[in-house]
């Protein structure tokens, strides 16, 4: 059985957070505000992975609680990959798409899908992240956000 899966996130870019996306810290004066370490990505890439699977979204597996305040998501994708593999699923692919006005990405795309691949169990041609722009508008488009969106296709 195949099943696909969307995931979406927006995290608010502000003043006093380490920027992460990806598993990854990337240089930037302002990071994604959030309860856990906001990477937007991976959240976006759990929910997509836990839409396939119908097992519900992040935010009823992985309640805003003190167990996960400032949690790195690289450990959050790691439970989810854990119960995924217990109920029989393999990850065929996932393609993601990060919007933020800045810093650009593209420099850190490569480490990135290190980071994810092995966590996810896919090669690198398996996993697309790409960086975009808003082209200036909205929210987004004014660096006030980052959005991040991911599609899965999960195999059993
Ligand atoms: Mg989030």
């Amino acid at each position: 059985m195949l099943r696909i899966g969307l995931g979406y996130d927006i995290h608010p870019l502000v003043e006093g957070r380490r920027l992460i996306l990806g598993g990854l810290e990337i240089p930037s004066p302002r990071g994604l505000a959030g309860h856990s370490d906001g990477d937007g990505l991976i959240h976006a890439v759990i929910d997509a992975l836990l839409g396939a699977a119908g097992e519900g979204d992040i935010g009823r597996l992985f309640p805003a609680d003190p167990r996960t305040k400032g949690i790195s998501s690289l450990a959050l994708l790691r439970d989810v990959m854990d119960m995924l593999r217990g109920r029989g699923w393999r990850v065929v692919n996932v393609d993601a798409v990060v919007v933020a006005e800045e810093p650009r990405l593209a420099p850190y795309v490569e480490a990135m899908k290190k980071k994810l691949c092995s966590l996810l169990g896919v090669d690198e041609a398996s996993l697309g992240i790409k960086g975009k722009t808003n082209e200036g508008l909205d929210a987004v488009g004014r660096g006030e956000a980052i959005a991040c969106w991911a599609v899965a296709l999960l195999e059993r």
